[in-house]
C-alpha cells in the first residue's frame, strides 16, 4: 500500500482481500490451462460464497447499495490486489469489467425500476451484463458515427444494428447499447443507453469473436451480436434521451481507474516472476541469470515505472474522488496509455528473462499478454488519448486545433 494513499478503513480491509487471493484463489492458476470453463465457473462460484461469508462482498459499491463506499482511490489498490490473479480476482469479489462499469452507471443514473430489474441481481451476482458500443463497420475511435438506431415508436424503442467486441456478451442477462435516439442532432447529443435484455426477440449472438486465436467463453470473451427490429421498452432508457455520450465519460472514468490499478496489479505479477526467474536460472556454474547487466536494466527499469505507474494512477483517482471526471480529464487520459504500456513493457520483459517457458503454459505470463494485449486499444487506443491529452495541453497555449479545424 502506498502510504500517502492509505486509509484506516483500506489499512484494515486490504490485508483480508490479499490473503483471500494468495491463500484461496492463486492455486488456481496452476490448473488454468486444462480446466473447462463450465468447471472454471463452478469453483468460482463457490469462491463467491466465501468472499461473502468474510463479509468483503461489494467492496466497490455505494453504501446505499450495501457496500464499503470506499473512495475510487481506496478501491483502486483493493483493484491491485486482486490482479495478482487477473483470471480470477475481479470476478470472485464481482467487479469484473464490463460488469463493474455498469453497475456504477446504473446506481447512479438508473430509474427505481431499473434498479430492481437489472442493478440488484448484478450487485448480488446472480447475473451478469454486456456493454455495447463498437461496431464493426465504422471507427471505434470516433463513436459519433454509430449507425446502431433505436428508433421511438410508442412506448418502446426498436433497434437496428451491429456490434462487436462486446465483451462478455456470452451468457450476459443484458447489455447496455450505445444507439442513435437523435439524428438529427449535434453529434454528441445523438446517442442514448438503452437497456436491452439478451432474451428480447431480435438480439442475436452471432460469435464469439477470437484474439490471438482464442475464443475464450463466458465473461473471458468478446462477441459479435445484431440488433434485428429489437424492441423494449422507453422505461429501459437510462437517463435523458440523447446522454449517450455523457454517460459514456461518466462510466469510463472510473473505468479507465480500475483497468489502470488491475494492470498494475498484473505488472507486479510479472514483475515478482521476472526476479524470482532472474535469482534462480543458472547461466553458467554459480553465475545466475540474475547477475547480467541486462537482466538487472529490466528489473531496475520495470521497479520504476511500476511506482511511478502507481503514483500517477491514485492521484489521478484522488483527483476523480475530489473533483468529478470531468475536471480530471486529462489526468485520466495519460494514465490510460501510460500504464497500459508499462503493462505491457514489464509482462514482454518478464516473458524475456523466462526464455522459451515464458511462451509456454509453464507461467501465467504468455496467457496474461494475450488477453492483455487490447489494452493499448480498448477504452480509447493510445493515439486517442495523447492526442487529447496534447490538444487541451496546446489550448492553454492559445492553439486551439478544435476550434481551428471546426472553423475550416
Ligand atoms: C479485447 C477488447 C475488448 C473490447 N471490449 C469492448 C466492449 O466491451 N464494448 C465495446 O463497445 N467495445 C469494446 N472494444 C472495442 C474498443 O473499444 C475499440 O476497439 C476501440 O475503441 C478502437 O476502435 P476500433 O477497433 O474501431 O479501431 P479504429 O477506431 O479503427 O482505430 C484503429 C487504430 O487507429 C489508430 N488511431 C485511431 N485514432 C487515431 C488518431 N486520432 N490519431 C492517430 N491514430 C489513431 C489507433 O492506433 C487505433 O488502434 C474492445 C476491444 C478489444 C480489443
Amino acid at each position: 500500500m502506498e502510504k500517502i494513499f492509505a486509509t484506516a478503513r483500506l489499512s484494515e480491509l486490504l490485508p483480508k482481500v490479499k490473503a483471500f487471493v494468495l491463500n484461496e484463489l492463486l492455486w488456481l492458476e496452476t490448473e488454468h490451462h486444462s480446466r473447462s470453463t463450465a468447471e472454471t465457473y463452478a469453483l468460482l462460484d463457490s469462491m463467491r460464497e466465501k468472499v461473502k461469508a468474510a463479509g468483503l462482498w461489494g467492496l466497490h459499491l455505494p453504501k446505499n447499495e450495501g457496500g464499503w463506499g470506499l473512495t475510487l482511490c481506496e478501491f483502486g489498490q483493493i483493484s491491485e490486489a486482486l490482479a495478482l490473479t487477473p483470471f480470477y480476482g475481479h470476478y470472485t469479489f464481482n467487479c469484473q469489467a464490463p460488469d463493474i462499469g455498469n453497475m456504477e452507471l446504473l446506481s447512479k443514473f438508473g430509474s427505481e425500476e431499473q434498479k430492481k430489474k437489472f442493478l440488484h441481481p448484478l450487485l448480488e451476482g446472480k447475473i451478469r451484463s454486456c456493454f455495447a458500443m463498437t461496431e464493426p463497420e465504422y471507427a471505434g475511435s470516433n463513436p459519433t458515427r454509430l449507425a446502431t438506431t433505436a428508433t421511438r415508436k410508442g412506448d418502446t424503442y426498436i433497434l437496428n444494428g451491429h456490434k462487436w467486441f462486446t465483451s462478455s456478451a456470452d451468457g450476459a442477462a443484458f447489455a447496455i447499447v450505445m444507439a442513435v435516439t437523435n439524428p438529427t442532432a449535434p453529434p454528441h447529443q445523438r446517442a442514448s443507453m438503452i437497456i436491452v435484455p439478451t432474451n428480447t426477440r431480435g438480439f442475436s449472438h452471432i460469435r464469439k469473436i477470437p484474439v490471438f486465436g482464442e475464443a475464450g467463453a463466458g465473461w473471458a470473451s468478446h462477441s459479435e451480436i445484431r440488433f434485428e427490429n429489437c424492441e423494449v421498452p422507453v422505461t429501459n432508457l437510462i437517463g435523458e434521451e440523447g446522454s449517450g455520450f455523457k454517460l459514456a465519460q461518466e462510466r469510463l472514468g472510473p473505468g479507465r481507474i480500475h483497468h489502470c490499478m488491475r494492470w498494475i496489479g498484473i505488472a507486479e505479477k510479472a514483475f515478482d516472476l521476472m526476479c524470482k526467474r532472474a535469482a534462480s536460472r543458472e547461466m553458467e556454474e554459480g553465475v545466475m541469470l540474475g547477475e547480467k547487466q541486462f537482466i538487472q536494466g529490466f528489473i531496475a527499469e520495470s521497479r520504476v515505472e511500476i511506482d511511478a505507474a502507481r503514483l500517477l494512477v491514485l492521484r489521478t483517482a484522488s483527483s476523480i474522488d475530489a473533483d468529478g471526471a470531468a475536471a480530471s480529464r486529462n489526468q485520466i487520459s495519460g494514465i490510460k496509455f501510460f500504464t497500459a504500456n508499462m503493462m505491457l513493457k514489464v509482462l514482454d520483459r518478464s516473458i524475456q528473462v523466462h526464455g522459451a517457458m515464458g511462451l509456454s503454459d509453464g507461467t501465467m505470463l504468455a496467457t496474461i499478454y494475450q488477453h492483455e494485449r487490447g489494452a493499448r486499444i480498448w477504452d480509447g487506443a493510445d493515439e486517442v488519448h495523447k492526442q487529447s491529452l496534447a490538444l487541451s495541453i496546446l489550448k492553454e497555449y492559445g492553439l486551439d486545433i478544435k476550434k481551428k479545424k471546426r472553423s475550416v
